[in-house]
């Protein structure tokens, strides 16, 4: 190691131990670049470690859980033991499924340097925070989307060994526990409605590497050497307002204190993609629906894109209905672009019952506008789990696939999954059961961390509706699946060998389910721990690609993966832009 680190930031897996336990994880993770341990870390560690730098703060990512999946030999627990921040160390709660890893790495960290101090963020934390500042390995937790300043004024706070309560309680989003053990809440304040300042700042991840002399501890998720996709953040919050997301307008307004969503400012996010452009031909995603924040917005970016010649493929993703102008507009400004939509379902009943305000005709059309102005690649999502939706209603929607795909070509693609593992707590649908048709069946933090270690994802599912119960919610998954991947075929919008891999992936997961289902029906807890570990092998197996193959989420690398020369330009002269 080349430089002593002020922080340690640690992503945990989802399952600590998860290359020991059996899991049946199911579809989970088929439709996100991370595989069912979650192994990519949130990018408010690239944010937090950027804002510390300015501070004259030195910090270090370390992606564990890429590290345990890259090698079966990587002991955590000795590498832990080894690190030696001067001031702290972070782990993040950002996604409830990290509940168990999470708390297992900071038990480690606790373990093998009682002295120093261990700090928590991310939505999750948000929400259970005063269940998490209970727990004894954790110190300091931070709440809200926005902790860079907060973070910093602690950092600061530690470096001058000045931790009275005095200075602690001047800091916002702050959970702590005072000299008396009793627990203090700071006032949520710091919630910017401007985001100006921190982007995703891959030079400084670049140059982390080469500080401490470790390039494998920051690689965002497990294929990213070979598939080079980067996220571009435009936005924090969300205009809209859907039952089941807790990213939603309402529900990051009740737990995380944002009363308004934030947007980057056009020419930084113009900025953030020239600069990736320059070190990398992958995908370039644009986070968040630019039209959020109105056209003129939405078209500044473009303009501004189009200046620099971006030749990557563009991801833009839609929340609501478009009009035909900006499909044009955005055909105009970047060469290679394509579109996400997550319409949830065929049925505009379901739909609108679930928050979201456009029509299936909508949905058609926007199709129509992106594939005739040019569009490579339109990825529609369908969701199972929502408010009014039933096995039949899952089905039909399937069937709609195939009516989309009867209308247009191959660059439209079609993917269903489950609302799996969780419903996001702090969500209408979660904080409004009744009013949605949910039934909740895990509420404390506690139950999270049983949930995600459960023998399959079945019984970690955190919810039940009025029109499927979990029983049901999976066999229809598996049936949807299974249908959808074979109208693909049908309609030559897949090959043969996709298919039938596809389809045997299906057929072993639904054999394993009912297998795990009879094991758990004998109520024998030694004879299950003894036959669930049997079928560790299957599991793993029958818990990836099992809905999708992994190259229909994908966009093409357009030349070589990494430009060498240009990074290792701007990081001896500074970015060109
Ligand atoms: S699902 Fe998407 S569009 Fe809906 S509230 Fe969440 S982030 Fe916004």
């Amino acid at each position: 190691m080349f430089v002593r680190p002020d922080l340690i930031l640690l992503h945990a897996p989802s399952v600590y131990d998860f290359r020991q336990q059996t899991i049946l994880y199911g579809p989970i993770a088929d439709v996100i670049p991370s595989l069912p341990v979650y192994e990519m870390y949130p990018v408010g560690f690239t944010t937090i470690a950027e804002y510390l730098l300015t501070l004259g703060l030195e910090t270090r990512v370390v992606n564990l859980a890429y590290r345990m999946l890259a090698s079966p030999r990587f002991d955590a627990e000795k590498f832990i033991a080894g690190l030696r921040p001067r001031l702290a160390f972070g782990v993040d709660l950002h996604w409830l499924p990290h509940a168990h890893g999470a708390v297992e790495i900071a038990r480690l960290v606790k373990k093998h340097h009682p002295h120093l101090p261990v700090i928590v963020g991310g939505w999750a934390s948000t929400y259970f925070h005063e269940e998490l500042i209970e727990l004894d390995c954790f110190d300091y937790v931070f709440r809200g989307d926005s902790t860079e300043v907060p973070v910093g004024m602690l950092m600061r706070a530690l470096a001058q060994r000045d931790i009275g309560e005095q200075r602690l309680s001047e800091i916002p989003n702050l959970t702590w526990k005072d000299r008396h053990g009793a627990t203090r809440i700071n006032a949520l304040t710091n919630a910017p409605v401007v985001l100006d300042r921190w982007g995703n700042n891959y030079l400084n991840m670049f140059k982390m590497s080469m500080k401490f002399a470790s390039i494998t501890s920051q690689i965002p998720f497990h294929d990213w050497w070979t598939y080079p996709i980067t996220a571009i953040m435009t936005n924090k919050g969300c205009n809209e307002r859907c039952a089941i997301c807790g990213g939603a307008g309402p529900a990051v307004k009740e737990y995380a204190g944002r009363e308004c969503t934030a947007f980057r400012p056009p020419e930084l996010i113009v900025r953030d993609a020239a600069r990736l452009a320059r070190y990398t031909n992958g995908p370039l995603f644009f986070i968040g629906d630019l039209n959020q924040a109105g056209p003129q917005y939405a078209h500044t970016i473009l303009d501004g894109l189009r200046r620099h010649d971006i030749r990557n493929n563009t991801i833009f993703e839609l929340f609501d209905a478009a009009p035909a102008e900006y499909f044009r507009k955005i055909a105009d400004s970047v060469p290679n672009f394509n579109f996400e939509m997550s319409p949830e379902t065929h049925d505009d009943a379901v739909r609108k019952r679930g928050g979201k305000k456009y029509a299936s005709a909508q949905v058609v059309e926007m199709i129509g506008h992106a594939l005739g102005n040019g569009a490579g690649k339109f990825d529609i999502y369908f969701m199972i789990g929502l408010p009014g939706q039933t096995p039949a209603s899952v089905m039909d929607t399937v069937e709609w696939a195939g009516e989309l795909m009867d209308r247009f070509d191959q660059r439209l693609f079609t993917f269903i999954s489950p609302l799996a593992p969780f419903l996001d707590p702090g969500s209408l649908a979660y904080e409004h059961p009744d009013a949605y048709g949910y039934k909740i069946l895990f509420k404390k933090f506690a139950d999270y961390r049983t949930a995600i270690s459960a023998p399959t994802w079945k019984q970690g599912l955190n919810y039940e509706t009025q029109w499927l119960t979990r029983d049901e919610l999976v066999d229809v998954t598996y049936r949807a699946g299974r249908r959808l991947n074979q109208l693909k075929h049908e309609k030559g919008f897949i090959d043969e060998a996709t298919y039938r891999y596809v389809d045997e992936r299906i057929g072993r997961a639904i054999d394993l389910m009912d297998r795990f289902d009879k094991l758990l029906a004998c109520g024998d807890p030694e004879r299950i721990a003894r036959e669930r570990a049997m079928l560790k092998t299957e599991a793993d197996a029958a818990s990836t690609d099992t809905v999708n193959a992994p190259h229909e989420i994908k966009w093409k690398v357009l030349g070589t993966n990494f430009n060498y020369l240009a990074t290792a330009r701007d990081m001896l002269l500074g970015p060109r832009f």
